[in-house]
């Protein structure tokens, strides 16, 4: 079947250095989240005992360019089905975002020992090597800076180094600051964020930096992390108020800011949720897409986890030339791309989330 994500694909087989050093392409076409993706390489050397894998999504618009992720799945399949859906995930954001990357991702099967950190590293900087560019990779959940400079010694197919665009959250911060305020100005028709009672899920790298957006801007905080003292920090610095999880249902809020882990937004939460928009930095946070119809029906105002969160990746899009100063500027237009979206959601009546994907796949035939 003809798809915008159907692409003329070139053989490629990475050059394999040594028996101990192997990568191979897998053929998943049968996989349920398999979608026009270019390819899937499974890497394994003997030596650091790294395993891992790169997801090239779809390169219509550039080099793939996603994060690496380090994490202890249950199973190789659990690997395979995360990395097919981060690295479609990339191609949809990138293209929204209008940057000239593709879509990709990597993960690390399993977070070694710390003796072992350094060497799993560097191998996998000689397997996104092997792809001669096709592929960038980038910090992602497990992996810092530090790690990304390890990698680097073996390739420089990396961007999001410390020296050069550094810690990509404060970024991801201010663009979804500048998402709610888009928000806000569609839902109440002044982006003024004064006396709005916002909670902020999640006060991490993201959540801390937007609470201090919001607090700066007048907003009401409402803070919820599984980390006590996260909390406290929020509640001395910000004037937060504290929530527990089990106190979010039925909230009096106005503003919903996921900021923890995805897949909040489930059909129970959307049924008791009173406020009016739901816009956060998390990825993946409908538990189905069926979700996002239910939030459009209850006239909630949903900023798409991957338009709305891109600043980080903008932000890298600036390498190697590097300007922090144009960087924000340019993730201050997701509000202008979230206004339009917002717009086009009501004139015709689409959920947010079904514009976005419409709107990524427009950028993609460009
Ligand atoms: P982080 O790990 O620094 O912070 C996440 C916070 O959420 C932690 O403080 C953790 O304790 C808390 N948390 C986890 N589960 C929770 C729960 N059930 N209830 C309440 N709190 C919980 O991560 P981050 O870098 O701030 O990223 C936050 C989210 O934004 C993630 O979903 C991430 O994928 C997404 N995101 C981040 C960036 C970025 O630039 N860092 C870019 C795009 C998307």
């Amino acid at each position: 079947m003809h798809s915008v994500l159907s692409q003329e694909i070139p053989s490629f087989e990475p050059h394999l250095d040594n028996s101990s050093f192997r990568i191979v392409k897998l053929d998943v076409s049968d996989h349920i989240d398999f979608d026009h993706h270019e390819a899937v390489y499974r890497c394994q050397d003997d030596e650091s005992g790294l395993i891992a894998f790169i997801g090239i999504h779809n390169r219509n618009r550039g080099p793939a360019v996603g994060g690496c992720r380090m994490w202890n799945y249950q199973s190789e399949a659990d690997a395979i089905t995360d990395v097919l859906r981060l690295s479609k995930g990339m191609t949809y954001k990138n293209s929204v975002s209008s940057l000239a990357f593709g879509g990709g991702k990597a993960v690390i099967y399993g977070v070694p020992t710390a003796n072992k950190r350094e060497s799993v590293l560097e191998a996998f900087g000689r397997f996104v090597n092997a792809l001669e560019g096709r592929y960038y990779t980038a910090e992602d959940v497990g992996i810092s800076p530090k790690d990304m400079s390890i990698v680097k010694r073996n390739t420089n197919f990396v961007y999001g180094l410390s020296e050069i665009s550094g810690d990509p959250s404060p970024f991801t911060a201010f663009g979804v600051y500048q998402g709610i305020k888009a928000a806000c100005e569609k839902k109440y028709g002044s982006d003024s964020l004064q006396g709005k009672r916002v909670l902020v899920q999640g006060i991490g790298h993201v959540g801390y930096y937007l609470c201090e957006y919001l607090h700066q801007d007048g907003a009401q905080l409402l803070v919820c992390d599984l980390n006590e003292k996260a909390c406290e920090k929020a509640k001395n610095d910000f004037d937060a108020e504290i929530v527990f999880s089990d106190q979010l249902f039925g909230l009096a809020i106005d503003i919903y800011a996921p900021c923890a882990l995805g897949g909040t937004l489930s059909a129970e939460f959307v049924n008791q949720f009173t406020g009016d928009i739901v816009s956060g930095a998390a990825n993946n946070q409908l538990v189905t897409p069926a979700i996002g119809d239910l939030i459009h029906e209850k006239g909630v105002l949903y900023a798409p986890d991957y338009v709305i969160n891109a600043g980080g990746i903008i932000n890298i899009s600036f390498e190697p030339d590097y300007s922090s100063v144009a960087a924000k500027q340019r993730v201050a237009k997701i509000r202008t791309t979230l206004r339009d979206l917002f717009e086009r959601s009501e004139s015709e009546n689409v959920p947010t989330y079904r514009v976005a994907d419409e709107m990524a796949l427009e950028n993609l035939k460009q």
